[in-house]
């Protein structure tokens, strides 16, 4: 989103204050977000205005500070890590925090800071001018600070920061002639005007951007350090005249007005819109609000001796243990991310700057024992003299996840269990997506190189904005997006993306840090690439690719061709599979590690919602020991059977529809068989027929087309005869409201011989495994079950049938009747149902569709609109809402176990692979949870962070 070009600060604050306002407006409900940083973020409670006496800014500098690592709810991430850092005795440039309180204290007073806390500041104004020996607002020896905000987890690039905070026309002179070098102080000042500008008087960047090309073209350069103290005031003047002509008032010359307004402008920064939509994509909640960091300057644009960079303890791409980073020399902060200059790796600051190198390895491998994680951190080197600037727990791809946490756990840094908290769950899902074949992908030239950034194959169409991107991805074509560079306010476009390609920018510029983080294979700075973004192409050696082209590539090696590639299993899948053995894969073994710890720890029993015994099979690999939803009615649209359903349907006599439900009984059987061998004997959950009949039919306008087109030909008549056969029964099936209509047990009640077909293939398969020697024990549930007398009716025809055949099979096996409880009634009367019932399983997904009244295909309409307003957080329907929907699920437990003690509880909606979700069944005491079979590995590592976490009954 393009920011204001105009000054509106009174605004935009108000905006901010009546979102701010709805949120708070929450109340004191815990909200839970997912396992995502382990166990960091289940429940935090909402923030209120903190009293009076309370402390607000936390002091770090002279080897001690206020606070330290275990504060990140109140001083942020960065704040608590500098402070940290201090304690540790760490070369830390001394400062101090305002907390995160006064975020919320500054929207609930409508953008204003009340002069106690205002008081607070100035007293710790005055500490950090005493420990830097210099003041600020002095022309002689200006105190100069960083303005930098930091929210209790990172958002990187997300808000603003703002360097060389103090200068005016008088300091810039002092700073000139304190450190005889008018190049160095001009092009500080310079930079200040452009960021305080731009984060503070919301002048694009771009304006900025404009005049310093134009310097630099006047003076035939092309790069900033070229620019001599001359060319720098002439930038200086320019830019303060964009000031006065797009903020229409002067760039504020009093330090203490700047410092005020920086400040101020962080705490807005936390609602802008790509911070908002970050949040939104992480599941960050909005009330928790950003710190916001003073920190005394220490420079890397002095000269050649100066530098600044940013690094990783290992790599944060494939999870090797080496040491990684980049830097730049005679720079300052952002030069290094932003792409604007290409900087170097920095094993090569060994070379340069030895000292100052050995220093950084010694203090960050530290860091690493202490953090006991890998840690991404950040330093300037002022004069050949290190400063830490920043660590924190890196971010990483789902790949080097695995492979850190099982090295550091070998390298006995931390315990199995450490590992378990510290994986993201959905890095395990990220293991699990698709390569290319190496064969084809070999077989096709290679276009360009860049960084590889982040690992996978990706392919699709080319795109160049963020709202392309979406556009495609909305019609359900895959895209690649390519830019030159991304910026924060892309993120929207790199989420709906297949993968992320850019022309400029290293190892940890935005495109490559938000790649990783979000498990997109990205490349970065390939540097062939000769994007026009206006005319929506770019060319590489020679060849033009148009926007719609196809492009694929790799993350992992930076190769990019252009063709489409198809891209086949991963590893991890190959070896699930059986097609690559075990002991070959490196990445397996780990992945296998990670999750064997998962299982000592869980609890909760991993099902999967399987229909087929190959995905049976591929479930029992990733770890389910069980079914959890079998649904039989997919194995309706199996080969050649839609038409036997379909006489089923149209039968309009008992007899027809035996008849037809005789020649599916065998197929079924055949199903059920595989299904059971598939799991080992494992317990399986048979859910009888659920969906209105209609779904097996045709759609009446497809019937309607033909029958016109039938009635133009001559020789059609018998086909016309059976088409309107067929669509006056469609059209006797048609109901105004599928869902809450003719479905679930209401078919097996009108349509009893139904329920015995189905029971008897069950059985039959079985007795039969019986005979074979493998125990197995079907559970057969009845769905949508809102009323006890409803499963009774079913019950009784399931143990008649089941009688049956085992009197003729001569064979008893054990099996379990049991229900769904998806209708709010059902749960209502969990006590009732479970007299019947010797298995409840939670079908969330209509259960929460009929507890809000949302019908789940049309909520896509409003949602996004409700998360706009703060209606709701998230999806509903991927994550479980403990809120509402829990209490009923609490409820049915409470009064199922206790009519029946033993009864056996599970959950089969979506929300059984989805981490929070996971988290909140673990409370209330669940045997089990069921998910789709790729979502496994996420729920065995989910169910073990939950069982370590929380506890039953919370
Ligand atoms: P972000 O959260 O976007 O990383 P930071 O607040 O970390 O923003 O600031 C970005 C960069 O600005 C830092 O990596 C560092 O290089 C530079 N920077 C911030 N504060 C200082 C400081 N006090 N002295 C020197 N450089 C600083
Ligand atoms: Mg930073
Ligand atoms: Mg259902």
């Amino acid at each position: 989103m393009a920011k204001k070009t105009t000054l509106k600060p009174v605004k935009a604050v108000a905006k901010a204050v009546a979102t701010m306002a709805r949120v708070a407006k929450k109340g004191t409900a815990k909200v839970t977000a997912p396992a995502k940083k382990g166990t960091a973020r289940v429940a935090a409670s909402v923030k209120k205005p903190a009293p009076r006496a309370k402390k607000h800014v936390f002091f770090f500098g002279n080897g001690k500070a206020d606070g330290d690592r275990t504060m990140r709810d109140t001083l942020g991430g960065k704040g608590s890590g500098l402070a940290e850092m201090t304690n540790a005795g760490l070369p830390v440039p001394p400062g101090f925090t305002i907390s995160t309180d006064v975020c919320s204290v500054y929207y609930a007073e409508k953008g204003r800071i009340p002069a106690s806390i205002e008081a607070e500041i100035a007293e710790n104004l005055r500490k950090l001018e005493k420990a830097a020996g210099a003041t600020l607002g002095s022309n002689e020896n200006p105190l100069l600070v960083s303005v930098r905000s930091g929210a209790k987890f990172s958002m990187p690039g997300m808000m603003d920061t703002i360097l060389n905070l103090g200068l005016n026309d008088q300091a810039v002179d002092g700073l000139k002639r304190r450190t005889q070098n008018g190049r160095f102080a001009f092009d500080s000042y310079r930079r200040f005007i452009q960021m305080f500008g731009n984060v503070v008087l919301e002048i694009p960047k771009d304006a900025f951007e404009h005049e310093l090309d134009a310097v630099k073209k006047a003076r035939g350069t092309a790069q900033d350090t070229d620019l001599d103290e001359t060319a720098l005031r002439e930038v200086v003047d320019r830019y303060k005249k964009i000031v006065r002509t797009r903020a229409s008032r002067d760039f504020p010359q009093d330090p203490h007005e700047q410092l005020r307004m920086s400040r101020d402008a962080v705490f807005r920064s936390w609602m802008n819109p790509r911070a908002q939509e970050y949040r939104r994509i992480y599941d960050i909640p909005d009330h928790i609000g950003t710190a916001v960091n003073v920190q005394m300057m220490v420079f890397g644009n002095t000269g050649d001796r100066s530098a600044t960079g940013v690094g990783f303890t290992r790599n944060p791409a494939t999870g090797a243990k080496e040491f990684y980073g980049e830097f730049l020399v005679n720079a300052q902060g952002e030069d290094v991310v932003a792409g604007i200059r290409t900087p170097q790796p920095i094993s090569e600051l060994e070379k340069v700057m030895p000292k100052a190198y050995r220093e950084l390895r010694e203090i960050t491998t530290r860091l690493e024992k202490h953090y006991k994680d890998v840690q991404d951190f950040e330093f300037t080197i002022q004069d050949e003299r290190l400063f830490m600037l920043q660590t924190r727990n890196g971010k990483r791809t789902g790949y080097a996840a695995v492979v850190i946490a099982t090295d550091l756990v070998a390298e006995k840094l931390i315990t199995p269990k450490d590992a378990i908290l510290q994986i993201d769950p959905e890095a395990l899902s990220q293991l699990l997506s698709p390569g290319f074949d190496p064969k084809e992908w070999r077989a096709i030239p290679v276009a360009t190189k860049g960084l590889p950034a982040s690992p996978g194959a990706a392919s699709g169409h080319v795109v160049f904005s963020a709202d392309e991107a979406v556009k495609w991805a909305d019609q359900g074509k895959p895209v690649i997006l390519v830019r030159r560079e991304t910026v924060p306010d892309d993120i929207h476009g790199m989420f709906v993306s297949q993968g992320i390609l850019t022309a400029t920018g290293g190892m940890t510029s935005h495109a490559a840090v938000v790649g990783r983080q979000m498990g997109k294979p990205s490349i970065v700075g390939a540097g062939d690439l000769e994007i026009n973004e206006a005319a929506r192409q770019f060319s590489v050696n020679g060849q033009t690719v148009k926007e719609g082209d196809f492009v694929s590539f790799d993350g992992l090696t930076g190769e990019v061709k252009l063709a489409r590639v198809a891209s086949k299993p991963s590893e991890i899948l190959q070896v699930v599979n059986r097609q690559l053995p075990e002991d070959q894969s490196d990445i397996y073994r780990r992945f296998n590690q990670i999750l064997t710890w998962s299982d000592k720890f869980r609890r909760m029993g991993i099902r999967a919602n399987a229909d087929q015994p190959d995905q049976s099979e591929m479930a029992y690999g990733f770890g389910a020991r069980g079914i959890g939803l079998c649904r039989t009615e997919h194995m309706f649209f199996g080969e050649g059977r839609i038409p036997i359903v379909q006489r089923m349907i149209l039968a309009d006599n008992e007899p027809d529809r035996r008849k037809a439900l005789a020649e599916l009984l065998p197929m079924q059987r055949g199903d059920f068989y595989g299904v059971f061998k598939a799991m080992h004997g494992e317990p399986v959950t048979i859910r009888t027929i659920d969906p209105p009949l209609h779904e097996f039919l045709p759609k009446r306008e497809e019937l309607m087309v033909e029958i016109a087109k039938l009635e133009t030909r001559q020789d059609s008549s018998e086909e016309l005869e059976k088409k309107l056969a067929l669509l006056r029964r469609v059209e006797q099936l048609h109901e105004f409201n599928p869902m809450l209509g003719h479905r679930g047990v209401r078919l097996g009640i009108t349509y009893p011989e139904i329920t015995e077909m189905q029971t008897r293939a069950i059985l039959e398969a079985a007795c039969q495994l019986a005979k074979e020697g493998l125990k197995v024990t079907p559970e057969i549930m009845i769905p949508l079950v809102g009323h006890v007398k409803e499963l009774r009716d079913q019950k009784a025809i399931v143990d008649r049938v089941a009688a049956d055949v085992m009197k003729e099979q001569g064979v008893k096996v054990n099996y379990l009747v049991g229900t769904m409880i998806e209708v709010p009634r059902g749960a209502m009367t969990a006590d009732q149902i479970a007299q019947e019932a010797q298995f409840f399983s939670f079908g969330t997904n209509d259960l929460t569709q009929l507890t809000f009244g949302f019908s789940r295909d049309d909520i896509g309409k409003f949602l996004r609109i409700y998360q706009d307003k703060k209606i709701l957080d998230k999806d509903p329907f991927a994550t479980f809402d403990t809120d509402g929907v829990g209490p009923l699920v609490r409820m049915a437990v409470d009064l199922g176990r206790r009519a029946r003690p033993d009864i056996k509880l599970g959950v089969c909606g979506e929300h059984g692979g989805d981490p929070a979700s996971i988290h909140f069944f673990e409370k209330v005491g669940l045997n089990y949870v069921s998910c789709s079979p790729y979502r496994v590995p996420v729920a065995r590592l989910a169910a073990a962070q939950a069982a370590l976490s929380v506890r039953v009954g919370d």
